[in-house]
């Protein structure tokens, strides 16, 4: 199975990715991650992404893509994208470049910008183990300390307000338009991403298995 998680920053989707890939055995590629990856070890890469990054801007598609199709290539299971495609350019250059086994779903996450802005100002991560927390709705016990390992909880410095409005801004006028590319061949699902975690995976995991059976069905015809 092959996998896309679409949706706004701040949507669910790394949430959502990291429960599911355990959960059915895919293997979780995120794009933000591997330039995070790629910014904290100082290389040329990181260096490039990280002009961007701290101006909520999207690293240009060509690196990107290199990137991204790079990693595809070293694994041999199926996969979910999270936070790529991002732009029409980087959804036609992974349909060329997986001819023999496209995308068999672009899940899209959908919620209010509103929320959107709440949630992401008040994001804290951990440094350790990046697990999420939020400042009202989601506390760690103690203040500023992970619950799982102890880390240190810090901010994104992308998660600033200014930021996170640039950001959105960017998501509305290049990302959003995926929605419609992925709707225009059925390929596009959408599940209600304001609601809690568990209900959202829950979502997913009845339209995949759906698809599943779609899929038994035409190999027994
Ligand atoms: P994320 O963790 O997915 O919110 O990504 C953090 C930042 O990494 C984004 O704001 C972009 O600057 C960059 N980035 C991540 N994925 C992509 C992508 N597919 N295309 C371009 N830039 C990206």
């Amino acid at each position: 199975m092959r996998l896309i998680l679409l949706g706004a920053p701040g949507s669910g989707k790394g949430t959502q990715a990291e429960r599911l890939s355990q959960s059915i055995g895919l293997a979780h590629i995120a794009s933000g991650d591997l330039f995070r990856k790629a910014v904290s070890e100082g290389t040329e890469l990181g260096k490039v992404a990280k002009s961007y990054m701290d101006k909520g801007l999207l690293v240009p598609d060509e690196v990107t893509i290199k990137m991204i199709l790079k990693r595809i290539s070293e694994i041999d299971q199926g996969f979910m994208l999270d936070g790529f495609p991002r732009t029409i350019e980087q959804a036609q250059a992974l349909d060329k470049a997986l001819p023999g086994h496209p995308i068999d779903k672009a899940i899209y996450i959908s919620v209010s910008e509103e929320e959107l802005v709440r949630r992401l100002s008040g994001r804290r991560i951990c440094r350790e183990c990046q697990a999420p927390y939020h400042v009202v709705s989601s506390p760690p016990k103690t203040p500023g300390k992970c619950d799982v390992c102890g880390g240190e909880l810090y901010q994104r410095s992308d998660d600033t307000e200014e930021t996170v409005r640039k950001r959105l801004e960017v998501y509305f006028a290049q990302t959003a338009p995926l929605i419609e590319y992925y709707k225009r061949d059925a390929r596009l699902a959408e599940v209600d991403g304001q609601r809690s975690i568990e209900e959202v995976s829950r979502d997913i995991l009845s339209l995949l298995s759906q698809k599943k059976s779609e899929y038994n069905h035409q190999v027994a015809e």
